[in-house]
């Protein structure tokens, strides 16, 4: 699984040193393979293919960009296998979360924009002005190594879509996936340098993105700690920047809800790719009257999350990315001030895991409640009332998501006063074309669908 170069231009090419970087199994703690470290000096190479291109990229008309994008998806498509595969080595996705999520969530987003761009758009006009959408310029795409894939097509499809070029460093703890994009990309026949590869590692190449001034706008998915980093280098040249970064979000657990169903949703959800999800639902927030069995059915549930090999199918609970995000995980529940209810099941010698824990009656201003913690452990807090349930779920710096169970209307009046980007309520399925992004800490600026695809685009007043 190897791979030697970097992909600039439209051409593999060797990278500027010969350092390069080992990526690890999670679950074996083995070395999977190498791949190279870029340098500043790779990504001043990058931003200039990613320049050369961009006028002319810009000017083919959308729906001709669509047609590229189709092709893209094709050859994708034709590696879903590969992909899940990928996935399950180097972020230790079990196997059904691999081919479902990180395989198939990106294939529908990209069919999406290639679609999207197909379709005619509508001149908008204000008055005796006409107004028009342009691409940003060069994009700088920074992506994390939870959703590898998927958060990389997020970007790269709704920019290439928009007219825009990219510059793209995945994380340096799967990189392996996204090579899988160029490979497809070279396959497809982008033209030259609309899409180039820079691997590497944050404070060198993903530094040198954010600070590169001819790099026009940065799309950032990733910590809030490194998103001000990124904030910060842009700011110092103007240069727009889009942030999906952290959460903490509340499931909210109503008087008239369907209990034993909104435990089961809410359980499965906080544990998805083993609870390394910036979703998340970490908070469970239970109405009191129902508060102990919601407590006996989470830890029941969460029993059932068998940890092992990513490749065993029975696998529910995969290991954690790395060392470092194991013993972090491990720190908050050691550090942990509340009822454990559950957590203690036996893992694997072997590899990063940590066992599906939850905690009982957490102090809504305490640590567990407050930090975002990207592991299987989930905080179940008691509230008293519709308000009292509001004030707790928006008592967080950050806003990403959430969810609401109770009847329709009054799921929806909860819903609406939650300070966050997104509310699924009673289970509503994840829409991979409504506006994705937070509130608060968990950042600014929205992915997918139409929003995702102006987020990448300039607007023009021309009056006549
Ligand atoms: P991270 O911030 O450590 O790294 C994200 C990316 O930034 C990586 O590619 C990394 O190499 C790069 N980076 C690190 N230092 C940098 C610097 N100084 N300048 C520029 N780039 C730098 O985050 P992570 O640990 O990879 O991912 C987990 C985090 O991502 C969690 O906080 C999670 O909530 C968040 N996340 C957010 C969303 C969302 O859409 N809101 C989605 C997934 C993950």
């Amino acid at each position: 699984m190897n791979r030697d170069s970097l992909y600039i231009g439209g051409r593999w090419v060797p990278a500027s040193s010969g350092e390069t970087i080992a990526v690890e199994n999670p679950a074996t703690e083995e070395t999977l393979a190498h791949v190279p470290a870029g340098s500043a000096e790779d990504v001043d190479r990058a931003v200039a293919a990613a320049r050369a291109a961009f006028d002319d990229w810009a000017a083919t008309p959308m729906a001709e960009r669509g047609a590229v994008l189709g092709k893209l998806h094709e050859a994708l498509s034709a590696r879903a296998g590969e992909i899940a595969r990928t996935v399950g080595l180097e972020l230790g996705a079990p196997l059904k979360v691999a081919k479902a999520v990180q395989a198939g969530l990106p294939l529908t987003v990209l069919r999406g924009y290639a679609d999207l761009a197909a379709q005619p758009v509508e001149e908008e006009t204000a008055g005796h002005s006409l107004i028009v959408r342009e691409p940003v310029g060069v994009v700088g795409a920074i992506t994390p190594w939870n959703y590898p894939l998927h958060q990389v097509v997020a970007k790269v499809a709704a920019a290439l879509a928009a007219g825009c070029t990219v510059v793209l460093k995945p994380s340096e703890l799967t990189p392996l996936v996204a090579y899988l994009l160029l490979d497809a990309a070279d396959e497809a026949g982008l033209p030259a340098g609309v899409l180039n590869l820079v691997p590497g590692t944050g404070p060198v190449v993903g530094a040198a993105i954010a600070a590169h001034p001819d790099v026009d706008m940065v799309s950032f998915t990733g910590s809030t700690a490194t998103g001000r980093a990124v904030s910060h280098a842009a700011a110092d040249r103007i240069a727009r920047v889009a942030l999906e970064l952290g959460g903490k979000s509340a499931n909210v657990i109503l008087e008239d809800a369907d209990v034993t169903k909104a435990v089961k949703v809410g359980v499965g959800n906080a544990f998805l790719n083993s609870g390394q999800t910036c979703t998340a639902w970490t908070r469970m927030l239970v109405h009191r009257s129902h508060y102990d069995a919601a407590v006996e059915l989470a830890a029941s549930a969460a029993e059932a999350y068998r940890t092992g090999d990513p490749f065993d199918e029975s696998t529910r609970l995969g290991p954690l990315v790395s060392a470092a995000q194991r013993d972090r995980v491990r720190g908050f529940i050691d550090r942990a001030d509340a009822r454990l209810v559950t957590g203690n099941a036996p893992v694997p010698d072997k590899g990063y895991f940590v066992p599906a824990t939850v905690f009982a009656d957490v102090d809504p201003d305490s640590e567990l409640a407050q930090e975002e913690i990207f592991g299987p452990v989930l905080s179940i807090i008691p509230f008293d009332d519709d308000d009292h349930a509001v004030r707790i779920a928006n008592n967080s710096r950050y806003g990403l998501a959430g969810g609401v169970w109770g009847s329709p209307e009054r799921a929806l009046a909860v819903g609406r006063r939650m300070r966050t980007g997104a509310v699924d309520l009673n289970g509503a399925a994840f829409n991979p074309v409504a506006p994705f992004g937070g509130y608060k800490q968990s950042g600014f600026g929205r992915e997918l669908g139409v929003h995702g695809l102006t987020e990448f685009q300039q607007t023009k007043a021309i009056q006549r």
